[in-house]
């Protein structure tokens, strides 16, 4: 097998070697001591967003977009309700067009994918459209890496008596998301982002009388959010096959996450990579998208290098085989690619990833990265 590489990438991500080894065991889904640690790891979930006195974790099975749609499909009524989706990258769009996969009334408001979303804008609008019921939000827009103003958007949704869903996917455990602060009916995040587990489930942080309330409202059997919960009540089991060993891997990382000092010590080592890559990759030239000042620390996008004799097949092909993965830019405003900061890295990984950089640029002879 060739050597692992360290991912650069915005998930899966790369992950220590005992939260791996917490999956060579095999676990009876209907046995006490898997249910145990299951409904251990829930209420471990709804801690970290201070959401344990009103609110319930719901995991299933899938990557996180599953979550985002359990939650929507599950929590937005049928008929009397209308979601606004605040747009400015990729996932904000896929919630647009979840909803309308859905057959649920939505509109949106779009920013630029390097602008985050106006919280201003949002209370204006909300002022005229009396018949908006819900507004979904992106924390962190993994397209361009860019961090909306989370705190002030719930509180203009709360003003205007209106319910949020959170797209809160590359953000929980990294970004600070206290329920206090930053009301929301439910949020939607996975396992294998900044939590360090590994891919295989998502799982929503939902308000216990919204979803409650929410019976029979869900579009699928296997995407109900209600019918999963009240499994979970019923006897702590899933209602359908978990991924045993992602939950495992789960327990693990949770423990890993709070011997690391919880939201505060992930979010530091996330910020000190940061540093690392931008200063790193500004020396030679290269120009981040987004000031510094919207800047997420968990993926950087950074713009083309005009220099002719780069290339990025040929670039991430250097990268890879110097032990790095990196990622293609998804942004439609300018050309990119994107170095992610956040999984089982540290600083002094991304100046080993910063070397690379270097030694692939002398490889291509690419001068500069200046775009
Ligand atoms: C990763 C991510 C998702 C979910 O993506 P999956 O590929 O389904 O895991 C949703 N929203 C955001 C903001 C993300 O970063």
């Amino acid at each position: 097998m060739p050597p692992v590489p360290l991912l650069l990438t915005p998930g899966p991500l790369t992950t220590s070697d005992t939260v791996k080894e917490a999956m060579l065991r095999d676990w009876g889904s209907r046995d006490p001591d898997f249910i145990a640690m299951n409904s251990g790891i829930l209420e471990r979930l709804c801690g970290i967003v201070n959401a344990g006195l009103t609110h319930v974790a719901v995991p299933i099975q899938g990557s996180g977009t599953f979550a985002v749609e359990a939650m929507i499909g599950t929590l937005l009524p049928r008929s009397g309700a209308k979601l606004l989706v605040l747009v400015n990258g990729a996932y904000g769009h896929r919630m647009v067009k979840m909803a309308h996969i859905l057959g649920r009334p939505v509109e949106m408001m779009e920013w630029p994918e390097d602008a985050p979303v106006s919280p201003q804008k949002v209370d204006a609008r909300l002022g005229q459209d009396a018949s908006i019921t819900h507004v979904a939000v992106v924390q962190c827009e993994t397209t361009s890496g860019i961090l909306n103003p989370i705190e002030e958007i719930a509180d203009v949704v709360r003003k205007q008596r209106r319910a949020l869903f959170i797209d809160a996917m590359s953000a929980f455990g990294a970004l600070p998301l206290d329920l206090e602060k930053t009301p929301f009916l439910a949020l939607a995040a996975s396992s294998n982002k900044c939590l360090e587990g590994v891919p295989g489930l998502g799982f929503v942080i939902a308000q216990r009388e919204m979803l409650k309330a929410s019976k029979g409202n869900a579009h699928s059997l296997a995407l109900d959010l209600h019918d999963q919960w009240q499994g979970f009540q019923a006897n702590g089991q899933w209602r359908f096959t978990p991924p045993t060993h992602v939950v495992a891997a789960l327990a693990q990382a949770l423990d890993e996450f709070d011997a690391e000092g919880g939201v505060a010590g992930r979010g530091k080592r996330y910020r000190d990579n940061l540093r690392v890559l931008v200063s790193g990759m500004r020396a030679m030239g290269f120009q981040p998208l987004l000031p510094e000042a919207v800047q997420a620390p968990i993926i950087v996008t950074f713009r083309m290098p005009s220099d002719p004799a780069f290339d990025f097949q040929a670039f991430y092909r250097g990268m890879a085989g110097r032990g790095f993965l990196i990622y293609p830019g998804k942004l439609t405003v300018a050309d990119s690619f994107r170095m992610g900061c956040i999984g089982r890295l540290t600083a002094a990984d991304m100046q080993a990833a910063i070397e690379a950089v270097k030694s692939t640029l002398a490889e291509l002879g690419v001068a500069s990265g200046a775009p």
